[in-house]
């Protein structure tokens, strides 16, 4: 094999490397679960939010049925009291009195405690909502990173085998040509050599000056030359 057609089949595999390694690391998956991710933590915020918004509603809640509570076991009490009572009736007046107070005001409160039941209740349904949305975006996102992981090491195999193909094909380019390509590879990525397609480099797309495409047409097949532009070393 020439040492032109060694370069050739080397900068092949080192684009496929390239090619397949791009395809790993932008994976469409790996953008939704990045969506899904950050939807996420938006929603952890505003279920964190909506947490905080119905505490106070639920305190208030919880003092307003204890004092409703008090007040009905008040009104027992003194309906028991005046069904038994012996009472002076002064005493027994007062106590009617009292009672006539208690219920409007028993009345009065449990109405305020069912509104604020009321209210309770939405923001519990609100919240609940929040975590089913929640929690059907967190399944998304296991799934996704399930087919990541998977997609990441199918592709990683490839990789391993791809490497393997360009090892072989490395040793058979000869040593100081193998340090140029290399050192071209280094400074322009991917590979260290590029082919003229009609006039342009393929591996920077910048066209050569008409002499420089006369002189690549001109060397032999163990001659090479850099690209003007990136470095790289053209091939026919
Ligand atoms: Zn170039």
């Amino acid at each position: 094999m020439s040492d032109h057609d060694a370069l050739g089949a080397l900068l092949d595999a080192d684009r496929w490397i390239e090619r397949v390694s791009f395809q790993r690391n932008h994976l469409a998956e790996s953008d939704e679960l990045e969506a899904v991710e950050s939807v996420l933590r938006a929603e952890a915020a505003a279920l964190r939010d909506a947490q905080a918004a119905a505490a106070p509603a639920r305190v208030a809640y919880e003092e307003a049925s204890e004092r409703a509570d008090r007040l009905q076991r008040r009104r027992r009490e003194l309906e028991t009291a005046l069904a038994v009572s012996t009472a002076s009736s002064r005493d027994l007046t007062a106590m009617q009195h009292e009672l006539a107070s208690v219920i409007v005001q028993s009345e009065r409160d449990d109405e305020v405690a069912l509104g604020m039941l009321a209210e309770v209740e939405e923001r519990d349904a609100a919240i609940e909502a929040l975590r089913e949305v929640a929690r059907e975006n967190a399944a998304r996102r296991e799934s996704l990173r399930v087919t990541v992981d998977e997609l990441r090491a199918t592709l990683d195999d490839e990789i391993a085998v791809l490497r393997v193909t360009r090892a072989t094909h490395a040793s058979a380019v000869s040593g100081p040509l193998l340090d140029r390509y290399e050192r071209a590879r280094t400074r322009a990525g991917t590979s260290g050599a590029s082919r003229v397609v009609e006039g342009r480099c393929d591996g920077c797309r910048i066209a050569l000056a008409p002499l420089d495409a006369d002189r690549v047409r001109a060397l032999a097949d163990n001659e090479f030359m850099e690209c003007p532009s990136c470095g790289r070393l053209l091939l026919r």
